[in-house]
């Protein structure tokens, strides 16, 4: 290769060669032998950074009763699928939730500046349903709160739902086609539907730096916020209970990029303690038109949106974006230089080439946002991401790099390698002592450890098979949903099925579509039992194992929790992909799949 490789349809040079030494020089500052090890685990040892900031535990008495439907998990997922089966005429349903109220996700992560990044109008789930009209392109996290509970409350699930209650045992009871379900507040009811949507990002880590323990200032973790410390609200009145505090936060990935400008804002002194920057490209958030929502939010409008928005990503046919965001913006990039490719040349290496270079060109103005928002040069430079755009997560605020600006805040960069140690005082970083009075962990959540660990439980079905051994070789699965030994349980998640990872509810609300549409076909036939079959199953895996892989992370990339913190995953990681084909045609497959009412491969007895 020459210094200057260009693209088959340049815009611009680009370097490719250099770029990829560069991010190659870049990764391997960061990479370190003890992967996803490197943290630690609050449960036991940390649980004060668990507890609930927001609502009191109440007591209740255990419950021993029969339910139609469980559901482990009150967020999106939950709430997706519990409102369909309502729609299907299945009312019995129960939700449990170690949170306080619905929301999963936004029930825990209240902090300041939280906000969902991808578009509302396709993020927030059952819009339509309920007649709700989001506020804002970006809804701010206390809308979307107010809208879990929304669902809550129009299909009526409240009543049955069991707060602050950890499933601890889920056990497939063979000889009355029933699950018994176990919780720490004592439970031990039945119920004969399952599903399991405990999502992705739910148990909080720290970094597994020496001294946490020691710290004799205030600290907590993102996702428990202490407004009772801080000052403010999660609406964004000001933290001003820090105006006179020296406030540090460790991490820089999508939940700093959007409360660093109001700490930047409030605290007398704010140190942001960096290891890897984050990518963060233009926000251009707006508040919604009343009079714009009336006139498209004609029957139908949701899935018309979610249908575009997929299809501008993963391989639909899509004449206009009706989003136009950062998410789609990338594709948009890809898909053009591809077709600009004569057909002929359109080789597996020359599309990947183009992939490369719409990427490149994205970091590039990426890159050059920093440059031109940040005013001293060095900080500048040291919050430039050097990697490609999908090997972490992108982030989107109009904010974050302006906070550089304001003079109490204070980039401490670590050059890839975090922060040392915790003292009495404070943070030790890059041989420095940062004295505090409060240290906020930003530090993200569990991703890569066994599902078991996340979940708590590890849920045992027919002849006593326990999930974990089912999937010791990898997730196995039929549409990421159904599970072979695990008759009439329902996982709600996106790996194997659609795996669209820009908008995740999409992948959750067309799981809880099925999961209503089989669950009524069993009840309206007097089966006791579904399950899909073995042969089915195969096929499924069979099927995904001539995917292409996934489009983020990858040995290439700067570790994180997209390709394992830089550790080989091993060959289990192979099955953490979805329909080959892409999102969109995988919905087209499940929609077809669903109105045949055969449900061809489930079993029903
Ligand atoms: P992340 O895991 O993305 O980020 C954790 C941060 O902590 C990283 O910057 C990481 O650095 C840093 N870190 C960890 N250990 C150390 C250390 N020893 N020293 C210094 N820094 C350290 O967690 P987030 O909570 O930011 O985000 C998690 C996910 O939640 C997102 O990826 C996104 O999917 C979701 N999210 C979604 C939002 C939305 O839709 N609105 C908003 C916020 C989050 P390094 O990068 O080097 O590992």
């Amino acid at each position: 290769m020459t210094a200057t490789d260009t693209a088959a349809t340049p815009r611009r040079r680009i370097d490719r060669e250099a770029l990829r030494q560069r991010y190659r020089e870049e990764r391997d500052k960061r990479l370190r032998a003890d992967g996803n090890a490197q943290y630690v685990r609050l449960k036991g040892r940390f649980d004060r950074y668990l507890e609930d900031p927001y609502t009191r535990v109440a007591p209740r008495p255990a419950k021993t009763d029969h339910v139609t439907f469980a559901f482990v998990g009150g967020g999106f997922a939950g709430l997706a699928t519990a409102a369909r089966l309502v729609e299907a005429g299945v009312r019995d349903v129960r939700i449990v939730e170690k949170g306080g109220d619905f929301g999963g996700t936004w029930y825990w992560n209240r902090y300041p500046g939280a906000q969902c990044d991808t578009a509302s109008m396709v993020y927030m789930p059952l819009l339509e349903e309920t007649g709700h009209r989001p506020s804002e392109k970006y809804a701010h996290a206390p809308e979307i709160l107010a809208h879990c509970r929304r669902i809550g409350e129009t299909f009526g699930l409240y009543d049955k739902a069991l707060f602050h209650t950890e499933v601890e045992a889920l056990t497939w009871d063979e000889a009355r086609s029933r699950w018994t379900i176990r919780t720490n507040r004592g439970d031990a009811f039945t119920a004969q539907f399952i599903g399991l949507g405990t999502g992705p990002l739910h148990v909080p880590k720290l970094p597994g730096i020496a001294g946490i323990e020691s710290f004799k200032g205030h600290s907590f973790h993102t996702s428990r916020w202490d407004y009772a410390y801080t000052g403010g609200d999660p609406l964004g009145a000001p933290l001003t209970k820090l105006a006179d505090k020296r406030v540090g936060i460790i991490g820089t990935g999508a939940t700093a990029v959007q409360c660093v400008p109001h700490l930047a804002r409030a605290a007398r002194e704010l140190y942001v303690f960096q290891r890897t920057p984050s990518s963060v490209d233009v926000r251009a958030n707006a508040v919604i038109d009343p009079s714009w929502f009336a006139s498209i939010a004609t029957p139908g409008w949701q899935q018309r949106w979610l249908d575009n928005f997929t299809a501008n990503q993963a391989g639909g046919q899509a004449t206009e974006d009706l989003v136009q965001d950062g998410w789609t913006d990338l594709a948009r990039r890809i898909r053009e230089r591809i077709l600009a490719l004569p057909k002929e040349a359109r080789t597996r290496e020359s599309m990947l080439a183009a992939f490369e270079d719409a990427d490149h060109e994205k970091m590039e103005e990426i890159r050059a946002r920093a440059e031109a928002i940040v005013h001293d040069r060095a900080t500048a430079e040291k919050l430039k991401a050097w990697y490609r755009q999908l090997c972490k997560r992108p982030c989107f605020h109009d904010s974050y790099l302006q906070a550089f600006n304001l003079p109490a805040t204070h980039l401490v960069d670590t050059d890839g390698k975090g922060v040392e140690r915790t003292t009495g005082n404070g943070v030790v970083a890059a041989g420095v002592e940062y004295r505090l009075d409060c240290l906020i962990y930003a530090s993200g959540f569990e991703v890569g450890t066994e599902y078991r660990h996340r979940a708590g439980f590890d849920p045992v079905g027919r002849d006593g098979l326990a999930l974990s051994t089912h999937w010791k070789e990898g997730m196995r699965s039929k549409h990421g949903t159904h599970v072979h030994g695990f008759p009439n349980a329902f996982f709600v998640q996106p790996t194997q099925g659609a795996n669209f990872i820009s908008n995740v509810p999409h992948n959750l609300t067309e799981a809880g579509r099925t999961i209503a549409m089989v669950v009524r076909h069993a009840l309206d036939n007097g089966f006791r039992e579904i399950e899909v079959t073995r042969e089915a199953e195969d096929e499924w895996v069979r099927l995904l194992l001539t995917s292409a892989g996934r489009m983020t992370g990858g040995a290439d990339c700067t570790p994180g929790y997209y390709n394992n913190e830089g550790q080989d995953p091993g060959p289990a990681a192979r099955l953490n992909v979805g329909y080959p084909a892409g999102a969109t045609a995988y919905f087209s497959y499940l929609d077809g799949w669903r109105r045949d009412g055969r449900f061809e491969g489930l079993a029903f007895r």
